[in-house]
């Protein structure tokens, strides 16, 4: 059908690719361009011999005019951004200069600031509207299927949606004291920031891991959960019709946190730059080069991830609750692509939404978050290409 250029080489785009790779009818040839391309060479090796052609380019994402001529060069589809959320606006700009349909995981956050908001990007709508091309925001799981999951549960289950109680549980343990899932400066930036919620259209603001709740969860069992501020509250509570609170809750165990607060303690955590023996460093950027890198998890990993909703609402007048979620096993996704869940449940969302817009479902001219397309065909390609859903009626998770 196309031809898809994927930028960024990491753990979340090594699951695309693979899952590219599966799915080769759709994606006949795939260009993987990264900062640094031995990555991209390593895996167009492990991966050839398939039916997707696959070639790789060297690109710094930073550069919108690199970012131009590679697409002029390759002339793409769609562009599937997987590198990171800094890299958002000057991939956005390329699409626009070359007319080409634009798909991400993560909003735009600038580097200087740990503030992930989508106005930077809604910024676009009208340029992408004019252009006639698509820009798909957030096709992850978590900003991504969880959207998915509140359209859905719209579509088919409510009048209106009051609650949404968004859980993030990973119950896996790869065995190190201290080590992040996905990139850990993004990682560490999201955690220690204030937490927030969207409750009566407005912002509530919590201190750090300030709100505890502890929940039974379906496949895993009891877990400490945590509330913090996630981009798809914004969107959500724009798009879902009657919403009055919403919220997200993630798992962190003791050891993280311990270590965490001890990292902040003694300002391993500051984006502010400091003066180190003749050199600018970020202490967060340093803390990422000694920490384990999230792609070399995956062997170590046992366990399973449980990521879903919970709303609360109302349908034909009655009061009515919902429960959709998807479980996955670290292991399970190491033996399939050699990624841990986490890479695997954003990764898998990244393939799907770039082949509605590659097969028309889901083309349409402007910037739209993922909730805003009808979830049907996603929820269909989720059981497909391995995040099979549950859903029950009478969820029992909170202690
Ligand atoms: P990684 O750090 O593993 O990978 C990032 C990749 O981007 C690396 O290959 C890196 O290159 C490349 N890169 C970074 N800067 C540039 C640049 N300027 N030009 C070109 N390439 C660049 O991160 P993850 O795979 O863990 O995460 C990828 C994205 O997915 C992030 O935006 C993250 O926020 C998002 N994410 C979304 C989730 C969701 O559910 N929605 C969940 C988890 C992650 P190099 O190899 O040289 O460092």
């Amino acid at each position: 059908m196309g031809k898809a250029l994927i930028i960024g080489c990491g753990g979340v785009a090594s699951v695309t690719i693979h899952k590219c790779c599966q799915n080769s009818d759709v994606f006949e040839e795939i260009c993987i361009a990264s900062r640094t391309k031995s990555k991209c060479d390593a895996l167009k090796e492990k991966l050839s011999g398939g039916k997707t052609k696959i070639t790789t380019a060297q690109v710094d994402a930073d550069d919108v005019n690199q970012l131009i001529n590679l697409i002029n060069e390759f002339k793409p589809d769609v562009v599937i951004n997987l590198a990171l959320p800094y890299q958002d606006l000057t991939i956005m700009d390329a699409c626009l200069a070359t007319k080409v349909h634009y798909v991400d995981t993560a909003n735009y956050e600038p580097l200087d600031t740990a503030k992930f908001e989508y106005k930077w990007q809604w910024a676009y709508r009208e340029r992408f509207e004019k252009a006639g091309i698509t820009a798909l925001l957030g096709s992850g799981f978590d900003p991504g299927v969880t959207g998915v999951f509140s359209a859905y549960a719209m579509k088919h289950h409510f009048d209106e949606i009051n609650y949404i109680d968004i859980l993030d549980c990973n119950a896996g343990d790869h065995g190190y004291p201290f080590a992040t899932n996905f990139n850990p400066e993004i990682n560490i930036r999201e955690v220690s920031a204030n937490g927030s919620y969207w409750e009566d259209g407005k912002w509530v603001e919590t201190k750090p891991m300030e709100i505890k709740r502890v929940y039974n969860f379906p496949e895993i069992g009891e877990k400490d959960m945590y509330l913090l501020h996630h981009e798809e509250l914004e969107s959500l509570g724009l798009n879902i019709k009657g919403i009055k609170r919403i919220r997200f809750f993630m798992t962190f165990g003791q050891s993280y946190l311990t270590h965490l607060k001890c990292l902040e303690n003694v300002g391993m955590t500051s984006i502010e730059p400091i003066e180190f023996e003749g050199h600018k460093i970020v202490p967060l950027q340093f803390l990422k080069a000694v920490l384990p890198d999230p792609a070399s998890l995956g062997p170590r990993t046992v366990g399973k991830t449980n990521i879903g909703c919970i709303f609360q609402g109302k349908k034909d007048g009655k009061d009515k609750t919902y429960y959709l979620y998807n479980v996955c096993d670290h292991q399970e996704c190491y033996k399939e692509v050699g990624s841990q869940a986490i890479s695997y449940t954003t990764g898998v969302p990244a393939m799907i939404g770039a082949m509605l817009i590659m097969n028309g479902t889901w083309k349409k001219p402007g910037v739209y978050n993922i909730e805003e397309f009808d979830p049907d065909p996603f929820m269909d390609a989720l059981n497909k290409w391995g995040l099979p859903w549950k859903e029950s009626f009478n969820p029992d998770l909170v202690e």
